[in-house]
This record gives C-alpha cells, sequence and structure tokens, in this order.
C-alpha cells in the first residue's frame, strides 16, 4: 500500500509499468549495442528503430532530424549552438545576423544560462534579451513583434513549468512571418509533451528539446527535433551513433523505455483526455478553496496546462506549506527555490508582476496525464486535513477559537527571534522582542487563542513595538504607561503571568528579564531572556538549572545553559544520530526511551503517520524546545530521539539538549523521509 501522494509530475514522474517493462527487456534480453552487426546487436537495433519511428509520427517529424539525447537540457545545448554556430559563420561571412538573443522571461534556467554561454565561449557577443510577459503569464507580442527584425534567435517555452501557461506559439509565429524575421526559433516543449497537439514539422519551429523523465519515461533520456534545412551542429562527436547528430552509445533502457510511453502516446487508451484532466484540476482547486481560505491561483486556468496549479495563501509561507503537505504525505513543490525560513521568490511569478508574498509563498501542485480518480479523491481528502491542521494551529483565521497554549513559545526569522510567556489559564501572555516579520503570526496567534496581552517589552531601547501593539487591537491596551523598553510603569515588582511572575533587569542600555516563580528566588528561575548573554548580571540572580533564551540565534541554539561552556560541551562521547534501521533495536534496549517530533504542530496534526516505526510520538516543535528541555534535563537519564522530516531539525533539537548536559539525547538521522513508515488507523 503506497502512503504518498505525488502531485509534483512537472519535476519529474513516475516511470510508467510499461516502460520499466521495456527498460528490463532492453537491459536483459535486448542488451546488445545497436552498432553490431550481429543478431544480438539486431535485435538492439530494432527496439532503437521502433522507438524512433514511433517519435516522428507522433511529433509530426516530416523531413526534420530527430535524436535521442540525455535530456532537455542536452536538447538546449545542442539547439543553442546549433543556431549559433551557423550565425557566427554567417557573420564571417559578412552576412548581416540579428543582434539580439531573445528568450521570454519565464523560461526555464537551461535557456538564458546556455545563451549566455555559448554566446561568450563562441565570442559572438550579441545582446541577450529577456521579453517580458503580462500578469497572465503571456509574452508581450507587440515587443516582440518591435523586436522580431533585429531578433537572431527566439526562444518561447510551449508550456511553463511553475504555472503551465501556455505559449500562444500560432501567435508568435505569424508575428516571425509578418515581420520577415531571419530569427531562428527555439521552443522548449518539455512540459507539452503528452499534454498538447504537436505537430512539429507543419511549424516555423526550428528546434524543440523534450525531456523522457518529465512524461513516464526515466532520467537521462530526451529527444531534440530539429527542422528540416534548420543548422545543426552535433554537441557530442565520436562514433557516429544517431546518424553521427549524437555521438555515444546509446542509452538503450532509457529509450527502449521511452518509446513505449510514446507507443502508449500514440495508441491512447493509456493517458487521460484534456477534459478529464481538467475536472481533476478543478476538484483539487474546489478543495483548496475550501480547506485554505484566501487561496489565489497564480494563474488563469484556462491558458494554462490543465496539470498545474500553482497557488499562494495569504499569510503563509511556502516553507510551511510545503512542510504541512509533506506531513500528509502530499508531495508538491515550492514555486521558488526556497531556503530556511524566508523563501526566494519566483522569478516566474516575478515577471509575472505577483506581489511578493505570492511570488515568495507559491506552492506548484502538478499531475500527469495519468492521474486517476482515486488518487484525486484521496489528494482532497488530504488538503482537507492539512487546511484543518493549519487551522488549529492558528496559521490560518478560523472561526473557532484554538486550544491556548501554555508556557514559552520561540518565533524566530533569520538569526532574530521573538519570545511569547503564554498562561493559558488566564489568556494573558507576554511578547518579549517582537520582530517586524513576525507581528503578523503573533498578531493571529493572539487573536486566534483571545489572550490578552500584558506587556511588549524589549531588551534593547528604541526597538519597535509599536507595529505590533497597533495590530493587536482590543487584545493590547496601547495607552498604559511604559518605559523605554515597554515594561509597564506599574509592574516595579514583577509582571503577574499565571502562577510565575517576570521581572525586569537593568543592565547598561540593555535589559534582561528573568522568568520564575511568584517571589523570585535565584533558585525558582526557569528561564532569563536576553539580547547577549550576560553570564555576570545574571548569575547572582538565577541557579545552575536556568535556562537562557537569547533574542538573537544565529546559530539555532534556542536556549543555553548557565554553566560555563566548556563545562556543557564535553558530551560528545555518545553518536548523536541513530540510525532509521537501528531505531527498533535502540528503542527495544531502552524502553523508557522518549520519541519527540520536533515538526511544527500543524505538521504533527496533519501526519498520517504516528512516528518512525508505528510507534507514536509526543509533539515538541522547535518553537517550544526551551519550555521542555527544563523538564527533561531533571531525568537526563531516560533517552530522548527526536525526528523531524528530513533530520535537520532533530539534530538541532539533539545538539541543543547535548549542549545542556543531556547525554541521552538523539536525533534520527535522515528523518521520516528514510525511516520505515507504518499508517495511522
Ligand atoms: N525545460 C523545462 C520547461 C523543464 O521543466 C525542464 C526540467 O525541469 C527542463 C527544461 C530540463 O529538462 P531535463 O531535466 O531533461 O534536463
Amino acid at each position: 500500500m503506497t502512503t504518498e501522494i505525488y502531485l509534483d509530475g512537472n519535476a519529474t514522474t513516475a516511470v510508467l509499468p510499461a516502460a520499466i517493462a521495456a527498460a528490463a527487456d532492453a537491459m536483459g534480453q535486448r542488451y546488445g549495442n545497436p552498432s553490431s552487426s550481429h543478431g544480438t546487436g539486431l535485435k538492439a537495433k530494432a527496439v532503437l528503430d521502433q522507438a524512433r519511428a514511433c517519435a516522428l509520427r507522433l511529433l509530426g517529424v516530416g523531413d526534420g532530424r530527430l535524436m535521442f539525447n540525455s535530456g532537455a537540457t542536452e536538447g538546449i545545448q545542442t539547439a543553442v549552438l546549433s543556431a549559433l554556430a551557423a550565425l557566427r559563420e554567417r557573420r564571417e561571412r559578412g552576412e548581416a545576423i540579428g543582434s539580439l538573443l531573445v528568450y521570454g522571461a519565464t523560461e526555464h534556467k537551461a535557456v538564458p544560462e546556455s545563451l549566455a554561454h555559448w554566446n561568450r565561449l563562441l565570442g559572438l557577443n550579441l545582446t541577450l534579451h529577456k521579453l517580458p510577459v503580462d500578469h497572465d503569464g503571456a509574452h508581450d507580442l507587440a515587443q516582440l513583434r518591435a523586436l522580431a527584425p533585429q531578433a537572431a534567435l527566439v526562444c518561447t517555452m510551449a508550456a511553463n513549468n511553475e504555472t503551465g501557461i501556455i505559449t500562444d506559439l500560432a501567435a508568435i509565429s505569424a508575428l516571425l512571418t509578418d515581420t520577415g524575421s531571419a530569427a531562428y526559433w527555439l521552443v522548449d516543449c518539455v512540459q507539452a509533451l503528452g499534454k498538447l497537439d504537436l505537430n512539429l514539422a507543419a511549424t516555423r519551429i526550428d528546434y524543440a528539446p523534450f525531456s523522457g523523465h518529465k512524461l513516464y519515461a526515466p532520467k537521462g533520456v530526451g529527444m531534440l527535433y530539429v527542422r528540416a534545412g534548420a543548422p545543426f551542429t552535433p554537441l557530442i562527436m565520436g562514433g557516429g551513433q544517431e546518424g553521427g547528430q549524437r555521438s555515444g552509445t546509446e542509452n538503450m533502457a532509457g529509450i527502449a523505455a521511452l518509446g513505449a510511453v510514446l507507443a502508449a502516446l500514440e495508441q491512447g487508451g493509456t493517458f487521460r483526455s484534456h477534459h478529464e484532466l481538467a475536472s481533476f484540476r478543478a476538484r483539487l482547486a474546489d478543495s483548496l478553496r475550501a480547506a485554505l481560505p484566501g487561496v489565489v491561483f497564480n494563474h488563469p486556468f484556462d491558458k494554462s496546462l490543465p496539470t498545474t496549479l500553482n497557488f499562494s495563501v495569504p499569510g503563509l509561507t511556502s516553507r510551511e506549506l510545503m512542510d504541512v503537505f509533506d506531513a500528509a504525505h502530499v508531495r508538491v513543490s515550492s514555486g521558488s527555490a526556497c531556503s530556511a525560513a524566508k523563501a526566494a521568490p519566483s522569478y516566474v511569478l516575478d515577471a509575472m508582476q505577483a506581489p511578493l508574498w505570492r511570488s515568495a509563498g507559491a506552492i506548484r501542485m502538478s499531475f500527469g496525464p495519468l492521474a486517476d480518480e482515486a488518487t484525486i479523491a484521496d489528494a482532497c481528502r488530504r488538503i482537507e486535513r492539512c487546511g484543518a491542521a493549519l487551522r488549529a494551529s492558528c496559521l490560518i483565521p478560523s472561526e473557532r477559537t484554538a486550544v491556548p497554549h501554555d508556557g514559552l513559545l520561540q518565533l524566530g526569522v533569520e538569526g532574530a527571534c521573538s519570545w511569547m510567556v503564554l498562561d493559558a489559564a488566564s489568556r494573558s501572555c507576554i511578547v518579549i522582542d517582537p520582530l517586524p516579520d513576525m507581528t503578523g503570526r503573533i498578531e493571529s496567534y493572539v487573536r486566534c487563542q483571545n489572550y490578552q496581552v500584558q506587556a511588549i517589552v524589549s531588551t534593547l531601547p528604541g526597538a519597535d513595538r509599536a507595529q505590533l501593539a497597533a495590530a493587536l487591537g482590543r487584545h493590547f491596551d496601547i495607552h498604559a504607561a511604559t518605559d523605554d523598553y515597554g515594561w509597564p510603569a506599574s509592574a516595579d515588582d514583577g509582571i503577574r503571568i499565571g502562577a510565575q511572575t517576570l521581572a525586569s533587569v537593568a543592565d547598561g542600555a540593555a535589559r534582561h528579564y528573568l522568568l520564575g516563580a511568584v517571589g523570585l528566588a535565584p533558585q525558582s528561575m526557569r528561564f532569563a531572556f536576553c539580547a547577549q548573554p550576560a553570564l555576570d548580571v545574571l548569575r547572582p540572580l538565577t541557579c545552575a538549572q536556568t535556562l537562557l533564551c537569547p533574542t538573537r540565534d544565529e546559530h539555532n541554539q534556542f536556549c543555553l545553559g548557565m554553566a560555563e561552556p566548556a563545562a556543557a560541551s564535553a558530551q560528545a562521547e555518545l553518536p548523536l544520530q541513530l540510525d532509521s534501521a537501528a531505531l527498533d533495536a535502540f528503542l527495544q534496549a531502552h524502553p523508557d526511551a522518549r520519541l519527540i517530533d520536533v515538526r511544527e504542530p500543524y505538521e504533527f496534526a496533519a501526519a498520517i503517520a504516528p512516528g518512525p516505526a508505528g510507534r507514536s510520538a509526543r509533539s515538541v516543535p522547535l518553537s517550544r524546545l526551551a519550555e521542555h528541555a527544563s523538564g527533561w534535563l531533571q531525568d537526563a537519564s531516560v533517552p530522548l530521539v527526536f525526528f523531524c522530516r528530513s533530520g535537520n531539525r532533530s539534530l538541532k533539537a539533539a545538539q541543543c539538549l547535548r549542549r545542556l548536559g543531556h547525554r541521552q539525547a538523539y536525533s534520527l538521522g535522515g528523518g521520516l523521509a528514510l525511516a520505515p513508515m507504518a499508517l495511522a488507523a
């Protein structure tokens, strides 16, 4: 039984069973070299010829060339090299050539990178010109018309990989003809294969690269079409395979598999129709609208492939969305290259002038034409589950007040962090060092749990607290008198929060805050919040168990101990990482060990499996690590096994606990992704 719902078809697809069988046959039975003239070679050659004949018919290659290669990146190189080498020769012969290499602003990076590379290497020094697109991702045809007479090469993809937006190739063809342009025309057809009708020789397209792995063939195989009469230069020279167009012994397993996919496309009956695929997309879109209020789709459905959805959700980063979907075993991709906390915006959505929140928060859901009814229905159920998990965690608005949280919460962005001290019983909280980037998050957290914010304090003077204060509305008394650090004038003896008190300690221009039992005896002090750990000032006021919570946390340390760093650091004797294969044995040898899921609560809530190896686990996200660390340290002989999706976050948690003196803190190496899973009931 598979638990995975794979909705990342524009990145790559699974391999069609018939293609796996064809590849296995090519490796097992027909393993000959198709260039050999003996019987074994001839059997392999028959496979090659059959795959090629099918591709020629299916793509309408006519008198043009079609060669098998390693994929679209190679096809793009060959096309660009061929066009630019011809342009150079023509210029050397004294012919006039265009001065511009025009490419659509939303092309796959392989296109502009190859243009720049070969332009430089061949010493052509033509000008690369990025052709803008409009809000719907359509090329600026008026600009292209104006540029066409000076264009030497025009590159416009057939369909975009991030948004699925389909290019109006007929309009481009017409304008190139109308303007009498002599430009060569490269059309990246990677995302179009199997989804759009292609009859290449009937068009004026000069070069069309294809990639097998985007349509149920394996990675490492592709094709390049070159129009009859268009310039051609081999990229790879050698034994003269592929009619001298692409040397190197053929990737026969890949070609046989691609041949099987092309045969299935030609015969029909295997892949879904446009209409069926569009109805699948509509169902997914409806589920997303219901689960994620305010979701915005970043492309017009009627102008894009029926297999792609690209969307953003106000208030949610692409990292958070990716994580929640991944926890529910729904594989999607972020429309942008996202790093740790902040995602880099998508250049495709930027080119479409989408606002930053949409281009940095985009998620792509894409499926292939083999998608089936049951998978789409299951995907819709899981989208619902993800929405419920995000609502329960206050990440998206909900009608119901969420279960209130107690204790400490750390909210970090790029090395800085805010802390919240929360008391569920009185529904009150205190915010320490609010980061402007966290305003929305703190506000929704406070509103959704209906807390009253007693104070917003900072560790350094002049910090910006006004933005949060204004955003909190009735949840904060903006008129209460405070000093420069936000400390209430009426709180000389500290701020009571439930059974604890927060005290303020002046230290030159800085302030530290101490949280402990009412009375503030050093031995009751649990946490000290400070911009920089100031041990000499804090030591007399705290005890060995007090945890230091810095409001700068560049190294993801979460919290530190009061002990000298040297004393606390000698905890490296035991390995820090547990191999997932060794987890069972470890848990049997340590029946008291605690399994701790450090993913965020929305990931925990969306998860469809209880924990590694089918065991249940406790949820303690990294943002709550400090709160729980003090409890775990009281009994440091109980092993702690932290885990997360990939092993990164759990490693940080285990390192933190080891630093604090817990010798039996471990991280599950490779995370849940590599651990054997069992489904929840
Ligand atoms: N062009 C487009 C539109 C793509 O989506 C991709 C794959 O991501 C490529 C080119 C590169 O293809 P390949 O992986 O076969 O090199």
